[in-house]
């Protein structure tokens, strides 16, 4: 124990783990001051687009935070940070009425469903359910307008229980026609068997399987996973794509929805209304 305490206290004072401990710290303190405060987020948009045809079939919303200094802060590192202490649950529900009250319009003129990230932490949540419902029915979106996207980490540290309890819950959504998506697909634990305990209907492949798909070894592995999408009725869905070349795989594979920098870069609801403005609406 001895021998442990004195390790913590090297570790307390290694100047780079402290700088660590205090970047994270100062981080917290921010998210919890800009969630109360109500200032600092945004919720960008990026087009999940028809392969075959170009057109924008949905938008994934993508939290944006920026620190009182003025820089721009990746969820990458404010996600985890904000799934620590607990706040990503107000956070999550802030982004889910956002996002729903921009959707509805794009909805209405486009057909355009909106997909929002969901962490562990929310699904567990006893309320989830009403809450996604309640934010639907005060937004006016319809339910079938809605993806929620979540990763297979979920369930990772989950009791049989809590995996039951999160099946409940999502099923309860998808009776009133929210789809749901695992998120970075491929890059998980034991993949494979997410998709038997949990009740979903689109599967979005991970960037790194998307990114070498050009080459032959690895596009017969991208092959094997749309065709396991297919066989269990899920909706397969390519995730960053960046080059013509990777888009032409997917079209000969017939992947028939991909989202990357090639098509469009996620951007404020303004952007993307002008965007949209440059396509057809739905015919009435
Ligand atoms: P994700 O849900 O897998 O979102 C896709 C990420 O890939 C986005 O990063 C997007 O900007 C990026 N991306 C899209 N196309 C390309 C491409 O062609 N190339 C490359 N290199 N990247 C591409 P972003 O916005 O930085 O978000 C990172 C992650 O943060 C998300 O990954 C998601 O896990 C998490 N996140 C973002 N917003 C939320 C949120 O509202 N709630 C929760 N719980 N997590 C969120
Ligand atoms: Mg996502
Ligand atoms: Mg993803
Ligand atoms: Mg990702």
């Amino acid at each position: 124990a001895a021998k442990e305490a004195g390790r913590n206290r090297a570790e307390r004072y290694d100047p780079r783990l402290r700088a660590a401990h205090v970047a994270h710290a100062v981080l917290a303190d921010q998210l919890r001051a800009a969630v109360d405060g109500g200032s600092g987020f945004a919720v960008h948009y990026q087009p999940v687009v028809d392969v075959h045809t170009g057109r924008v079939a949905a938008v994934e919303a993508l939290l944006r935070f920026t620190a009182p200094d003025g820089a721009a802060v990746s969820p990458v590192r404010f996600v985890p940070v904000a799934e620590e202490t607990g706040l990503i649950c107000r956070l999550g529900a802030w982004v889910l009425e956002r996002a729903c009250t921009d959707a509805r319009a794009w909805h209405a003129s486009h057909g355009i469903s909106v997909t929002v990230n969901v962490s562990g932490r929310q699904l567990r949540d006893p309320r989830f359910a009403d809450d996604v419902l309640a934010t639907l029915k005060r937004t006016g979106l319809p339910g079938a307008a809605l993806v929620l996207e979540i990763t297979e980490t979920v369930l990772v540290t989950a009791t049989v229980e809590e995996t039951e309890a999160v099946s409940r819950r999502l099923a309860r959504l998808r009776a009133h026609g929210v789809r749901i998506a695992i998120d970075d697909f491929g890059t998980g634990y034991s993949s494979l068997a997410y998709l038997r305990t949990l009740p979903i209907d689109v599967l979005k492949i991970d960037r790194a399987f998307v990114s070498r798909v050009a080459d032959r070894q690895e596009k017969a592995l991208f092959r094997a996973v749309v065709e396991l999408a297919r066989s269990m009725y899920l909706q397969p869905v390519a995730e960053g794509v960046e080059t013509g070349e990777q888009a032409a795989a997917l079209r000969e594979l017939d992947c028939g929805f991909a989202q990357g920098f090639l098509f469009a870069r996620p951007m404020p609801a303004d952007a993307l209304r002008a965007h949209l403005a440059t396509q057809l609406t739905v015919a009435a």
